[in-house]
């Protein structure tokens, strides 16, 4: 691991100004990704922004009867309140099939939106990857590699990879929104639709935070009711990432909404596929695997994911 300096703030703003200053700051959180990354040389901050007494860890009700859940909360805290378990299970299930229960006790709303790709290649600095160095080119598209992890759909030519978080689904099927401060203190708030980028050519480029900003909280709008439902499927029963995930709201009518896991760069949902739900299973992947490019590797992940969303509606 390469020298870093390290720093504790006394405000979100502060904290913002100060990793915009200094050359290779990075915030960390839990820390659960990203000192991993810099033991494998993957990630060489300079200076470490330490954000976890900023008062970021408290789940607050909001005017319009949503929550908003600070950037600290752990994976554990939030997935145990009453008020997620009640009137948002879709969230409480996702993060609870995710990591181990050591590590949710660490990881971070805030730092769970922002770990990063569990692609092979990613992880192997003698291969090469354009998100981890731009330019050099993307090994998961040369001829027999092993891609069976990676993305299906939302992918480019420069990286076929795919987010692993499991929480980050279930905030999308529930319309979340990001909270945060920039530097000069401004607030922004970046509806979860538009904060992961899709690779296209610049796959470093993962999401709309801009240089120093921090997130300081996730909102959830007011409960919409239906049952709530996430079903991951992986290649080991339990501490593994997804293969593919399904988030589902059904409501008594038939509508609802559906986003996947484990086969986009970001979480995958589309307005026009939840339309196609009380057409069932296969109206809905129709829509959302549109356009899909999936390699040899990767096809089955289609057939996985509308018999995966089958299931759950049978067990309405
Ligand atoms: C063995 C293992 C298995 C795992 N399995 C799963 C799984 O099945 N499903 C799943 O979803 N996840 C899984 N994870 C990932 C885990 O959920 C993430 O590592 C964790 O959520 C990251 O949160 P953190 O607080 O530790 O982030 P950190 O490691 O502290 O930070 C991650 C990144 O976010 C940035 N950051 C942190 N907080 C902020 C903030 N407030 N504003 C701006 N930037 C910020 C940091 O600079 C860093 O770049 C696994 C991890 C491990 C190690
Ligand atoms: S898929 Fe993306 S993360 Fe994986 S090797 Fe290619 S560029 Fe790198």
């Amino acid at each position: 691991m390469k020298a870093f300096s390290f720093e504790r703030v006394s405000s979100a703003q502060a904290a913002a100004a100060r990793a915009a200053e200094v050359q290779g700051a990075k915030f960390i959180a839990g820390g659960t990704n990203l000192v991993d990354l810099m033991k494998l040389g993957i990630e060489a901050p300079t200076h470490l922004i330490d954000v976890s007494g900023l008062g970021l860890d408290r789940i607050e009700e909001t005017g319009d009867g949503g929550l908003r859940i600070g950037a600290m909360v752990s994976n554990t805290a939030l997935s145990a309140d009453a008020r997620i378990r009640r009137d948002y299970p879709v969230l409480t299930r996702a993060i609870a099939a995710g990591a181990s229960g050591q590590l949710r006790n660490k990881a971070t709303t805030g730092g769970n939106l922002l770990q990063r790709t569990r692609c092979p290649y990613f992880y192997d600095t003698a291969q090469a990857c354009n998100k981890r160095v731009p330019g050099s080119g993307c090994s998961a598209l040369t001829e027999g590699a092993f891609s069976r992890q990676l993305g299906v759909i939302g992918t480019s030519d420069a990286c076929i990879a795919t987010h692993p978080s499991d929480m980050a689904v279930a905030m999308r099927v529930l319309d979340a929104t990001v909270e945060t401060v920039t530097p000069t203190g401004l607030t922004r708030r970046i509806p979860l639709e538009e904060f992961h980028l899709l690779p296209g050519d610049t796959p470093e480029r993962e999401t709309a935070l801009m240089p120093g900003e921090l997130i300081t909280a996730v909102t959830l709008p007011a409960p919409v009711g239906g049952s709530q439902r996430y079903h991951k499927v992986r290649d080991r029963a339990s501490y593994a990432f997804a293969l593919v995930s399904v988030a589902l709201i059904r409501q008594a009518d038939g509508s609802g909404r559906v986003a996947l896991g484990g086969v986009a760069p970001r979480p995958w949902r589309l307005a026009a596929a939840d339309a196609e739900l009380p057409n069932g299973a296969q109206a809905v992947m129709a829509r959302l695997f549109e356009g899909a490019r999936p390699t040899e590797e990767t096809q089955f992940k289609i057939t996985l994911a509308e018999r995966t969303l089958a299931a759950l509606l049978l067990e309405e």
